[in-house]
């Protein structure tokens, strides 16, 4: 069973005034098969933990260690990272001008599986996979995120998730922006990978809604730069009730 393991982890970006610390000891750890909702309000550092896992070069480690099945994730690429099992679904998806969605998973599965998959099977995976999350056949000829609704980006990320098979899939917020419709579509995704028991899961979300779809494990507060608190799904019922207040420095939430 593969384990991702955060051990006070610090992190820092470059700010107007010198180095800035977002991450102020964060201690996390997330079984293959374990589903974890990271829930916190904006600006606590969430995005900044799911980029620092996946090897942005924009957010400096000042300590700590990530570890992903006694490998130091800090110390690989980030293409090693992908092919070690790491996935991140981003909060904001980049566009790919001149790649269409086709290639692009073609080659990112050639990449994280080290052989390219047989034609037939993947042709059939890809439209199978296109089917359940209600995507249209002429999506694959698109560009990657060029001219995407904020609908069909979260989409394209549950593609790759279901498609590049990662043992820790970090998802960053795959439930912003979307209407009830496609939130239900993009969670079945999600359930569909989680079902395979093969995945563990980390469920970064500002709001509860998601979570009436995706049920976790575990969930953690976040706030300021750390995990402030950790529950079974009851804390969400919590959070949902009475909002990050409590939490957060000065009592205001969003
Ligand atoms: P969240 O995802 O919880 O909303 P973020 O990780 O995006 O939080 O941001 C946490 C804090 O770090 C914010 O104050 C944000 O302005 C700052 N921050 C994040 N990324 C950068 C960056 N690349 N450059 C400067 N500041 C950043
Ligand atoms: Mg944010
Ligand atoms: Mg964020």
């Amino acid at each position: 069973m593969a384990t991702l393991e955060i051990r006070d982890l610090h992190v820092s970006v470059e700010g107007e005034n010198g180095p800035k610390e977002i991450l102020k000891g964060v201690d996390l750890t997330v079984k293959q098969g374990e589903t974890h909702a990271i829930m916190g309000p904006n600006g606590s550092g969430k995005s900044t933990l799911a980029y620092s896992i996946a090897g942005h070069p924009k957010y400096t480690i000042t300590g700590g260690t990530v570890i992903l099945d006694g490998e130091d994730v800090l110390e690989m690429e980030v293409d090693e990272r992908a092919r070690a099992g790491l996935f991140l679904a981003m909060q904001y998806p980049v566009e790919v001008p001149g790649v269409t969605v086709s290639n692009f998973l073609r080659t990112s599965a050639t990449a994280i599986r080290g052989e390219a998959p047989k034609l037939r099977t993947w042709v059939k995976e890809v439209k199978e996979a296109m089917e359940a999350l209600k995507m249209d056949p002429s999506f694959a000829e698109r560009n990657v995120n060029e001219g995407f609704s904020g609908g069909e980006k979260k989409r394209h990320e549950i593609l790759q998730l279901e498609l590049l098979k990662p043992k820790i899939a970090i998802l960053d917020e795959t439930d912003s922006g979307l209407d009830v419709d496609a939130l239900r579509t993009v969670s079945e995704g999600v359930n569909r990978v989680r079902e395979s028991g093969q995945v563990g899961t980390l469920l970064i979300t500002h709001y509860t809604r998601i979570l009436r779809y995706i049920k976790p494990d575990h969930v953690h507060v976040f706030a300021d730069g750390r995990i402030a608190e950790s529950g079974g799904p009851e804390l969400a019922d919590k959070l949902e009730e009475e909002g990050y207040a409590a939490y957060v420095k000065g009592g205001t939430s969003e």
